[in-house]
């Protein structure tokens, strides 16, 4: 269970309603009981229920039962599309470790507004699903062209687009520990855009395949093949 509070061991963790209801009425858990408790900081906690009632309810930590395990380095951005595959991305994107999740307006993008709430519930979600100890930042939608404004020249980015080098090729020759994949929208990425990051030392062109791929399934490829190249 995710909650946003401190954790350690001896710690009194306070539950609102929401997780009370949760763990009290549909888990149908009683005083006593131990939950796995993370806060995305801290690691996971074996917790002990020590006041359950429908209105709110209190555990105290026991022992640490995973340590923060911190994904590697990686960014995935991405153009957002229709909204159960926007959701679909940002799910898969905190089961497969990212760091960080940055939806972006391109000249393209299919949708120019998003839930960032909602997408960052949604990655709270999978890390908690997937018994992750650390949930990934999903930022406000920004424009492309601002962020590679202030890009932090020492992170590389794995430009997915139509390509005539192999992503595993790209991935072995150059040196970075910080990287970001840049997915494109349903439309591509415009001429413009791509001259700009064909232009940029610390862009890499790469492509992922032969076969144009949703941009859903493409955001799960590039992470894949970056996991196997470079992650842990
Ligand atoms: N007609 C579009 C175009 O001209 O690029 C196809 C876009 S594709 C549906 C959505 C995004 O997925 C692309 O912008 C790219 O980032 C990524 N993508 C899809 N297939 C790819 C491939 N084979 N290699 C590299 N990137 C790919």
């Amino acid at each position: 269970l995710f909650v946003d509070h401190p954790l350690s061991q001896g710690q009194t963790v306070p539950l609102d309603k929401d997780q009370s209801n949760y763990l009290f009425a549909v888990m149908r858990l009683k005083e006593g009981a131990f939950v796995a408790l993370f806060n995305g900081r801290d690691g996971e906690y074996q917790a002990e229920i020590t006041v359950a009632n429908k209105r709110g309810g209190e555990l105290v930590c026991h022992a640490q039962s995973k340590p923060l395990l911190m994904p590697p380095d990686l960014w995935l951005m991405f153009a957002p599309i229709k909204k159960a595959r926007t959701d679909f991305i940002v799910e898969k994107a905190a089961e497969m470790g990212a760091a960080k999740i940055l939806p972006i307006n391109t000249d393209y993008t299919n949708s120019d507004r998003i839930r960032q709430d909602r997408l960052q519930a949604h990655a709270l979600e999978a890390a908690e699903q997937c018994g992750g100890t650390y949930v990934p930042e999903v930022t406000e939608l920004q424009k492309l062209d601002r962020l590679l404004a202030d890009w932090d020249q020492t992170r590389q980015i794995m430009f997915c687009d139509e390509a005539l080098v192999g992503a595993a090729e790209v991935l072995g020759a150059v040196k970075g520990d910080k990287w970001a994949i840049l997915i494109g929208p349903e439309g591509g990425f415009s001429a413009a855009e791509r001259q700009k990051l064909h232009d940029l030392p610390f862009a890499h062109p790469v492509s992922l395949g032969p076969r144009i791929l949703r941009a859903d399934t493409a955001a799960v490829a590039a992470m894949t093949v970056w996991q196997q190249h470079l992650g842990d």
